[in-house]
């Protein structure tokens, strides 16, 4: 079958954190992989994370290593033994802290709790599956009534569709894992709870300069402000998992295609995230309707697409990988795939790149040529190459190591390092030997190549080339 052009991010967790672990994850696909700050203390990261970069060495292929910070997660406080079983139809009091609750009460580490709601909001636990209606605000506390009852374990998140809070974009505890992103040298932020393009400001200006931030949107607040993040954010991901409690699930569907169409069109990279092949945590197959979500996303233009608890806490996480990739492979191989939503020319933010990466792809697939070379400083060639959905792979030839740790999220990118060169000629003939050394081309066959010509200069993207193998 066919090279896989849809990215997978992975989840490291307790089920991958040995290094072997992590090595067939990257055997069985793993493009990136995720860091999930809400879990783990710095040592784990910092372990992990070493791991990441030796078995990629090892494997000979780049993989992106993506953090993924916490933020402003509202959550309910600790109970006295663990949790608290609140029956339908009953009412609780409800007050703001994060400490032991009073038993029988609960508590919630939003300090303006009592300020900023109002009776008639809806208070989400235990994502989603228990509601509460607020009904009254008495003697400093919140009075509500349990519409859905269930039980709520310490320390889970609560969300308030609709509210308008003030928390701040990150915590003390995000800016210590900030700091200790900078110290890893991360390849990308990933920006949890965030509601505006500000927040994205805030979260870039914590991350080590130039590192890309990807924009979670899993409020409807980021929603209904996407387009303005994206000026800010490199991509977005589509995270249903708390855009699920936001807003009635029955929406996700339509919101997801919408998030992943607004992305593609402004050029960022798009993710799709969260119980994607849930049910394989435990099971050795996914369900239909697994396979089928995948493929939908694949087929509504996403550029990844994200295993969550499938590989931190799951009981085979290779495997589940492996079906990943096997369902994008297939879903890519078929006629309606070429049907993918493509970006707008890009005629604001970049338009001599934009014509000349659309150029490159409009030629290959005219000339049914398999192989798109990017000779690329900032990865932002070979991003653009990418969404414009050739048919052929694309190699993103760069000198920078933080490129070629970047480009693995890109669709239908495959990272090289290369080196940096004052001549076009030599960048051009040492590029085709690296080619047939490599076994990708075969003397006399076509290539397209696309640079910013004369190299190892500040230039934009403005050079193609149809080039002959054997010819340079
Ligand atoms: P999380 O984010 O896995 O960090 O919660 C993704 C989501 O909410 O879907
Ligand atoms: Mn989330």
């Amino acid at each position: 079958m066919r090279r896989r052009m849809t990215k997978i991010i992975a989840t490291l967790g307790p089920a991958s954190e040995e290094r072997e672990t992590i090595a067939s994850l990257i055997e069985a696909g793993m493009d990136v992989a995720r860091l999930n700050f809400s879990h783990g203390d710095h040592d784990w990261h910092r372990r992990t994370a070493r791991y990441v970069r030796e078995a990629s060495a090892e494997a000979g292929r780049a993989v992106a290593i993506l953090q993924d910070i916490q933020g402003p997660k509202i959550r309910v406080g600790r109970f006295p033994g663990g949790e608290l079983d609140l029956q339908s139809g009953a009412t609780v009091r409800i007050r703001a802290g994060s400490g032991e609750t009073a038993s029988g009460e609960l508590s919630i580490d939003y300090p303006r709790l009592v300020e900023d709601l109002a009776p008639g909001q809806t208070i989400l636990l235990v994502d989603g599956r228990v509601r509460l209606e607020l009904e009254a605000i008495a003697d400093g506390a919140l009075v509500a009534r349990v519409i859905e009852g269930g039980v709520v374990k310490s320390r889970q998140g609560a969300a308030f569709p609709g509210a308008a809070l003030q928390v701040p974009a990150v915590t003390d505890k995000d800016r210590g894992d900030l700091e200790l992103g900078r110290e890893l040298g991360v390849d990308y932020v990933g920006a949890s709870f965030v509601r505006s393009a500000g927040d994205i400001r805030q979260v870039a200006a914590l991350a080590a300069p130039d590192v890309p931030v990807i924009a979670k949107i899993e409020l409807a607040a980021a929603y209904e402000n996407l387009t303005e993040i994206l000026e800010e954010a490199h991509g977005a991901m589509v995270a249903r998992g708390d855009l699920g409690v936001e807003m009635e699930l029955e929406r996700l569907p339509r919101v997801q295609r919408e998030i992943l169409s607004v992305t593609n069109r402004c050029g960022d990279v798009s993710i799709t995230a969260t119980e994607m092949l849930e049910s394989m945590i435990h099971a050795w197959r996914p369900t239909r309707a697994e396979v089928t979500d995948v493929a939908s996303a694949v087929l509504a233009g996403t550029d990844a697409v994200m295993l969550s608890g499938e590989t931190a806490v799951g009981d085979h996480p290779a495997r589940v990988v492996k079906m990943m990739d096997r369902i994008c492979r297939e879903v890519e191989s078929g006629p309606q795939h070429r049907d993918t939503p493509t970006i707008d020319f890009l005629e604001q933010e970049a338009p001599v790149p934009s014509a000349t990466t659309r150029s490159a792809v409009e030629a290959a697939t005219a000339l049914d040529l398999d192989t798109i070379v990017a000779f690329t400083e900032s990865g932002s060639t070979a991003r653009l190459l990418s969404k414009y959905r050739p048919g052929a792979r694309v190699l993103g030839f760069t000198p920078e190591e933080r490129t070629y740790q970047r480009m693995p999220l890109y669709w239908g990118v495959e990272a090289r390092l290369f080196q940096r060169f004052d001549s076009t000629d030599d960048m051009l003939s040492m590029a085709e030997q690296r080619l047939v050394a490599e076994g990708v081309c075969e003397p006399g066959e076509t290539v397209v190549m696309v640079a910013g010509i004369p190299p190892n200069q500040r230039t934009t993207t403005n050079f193609l080339k149809l080039h002959r193998i054997g010819q340079a």
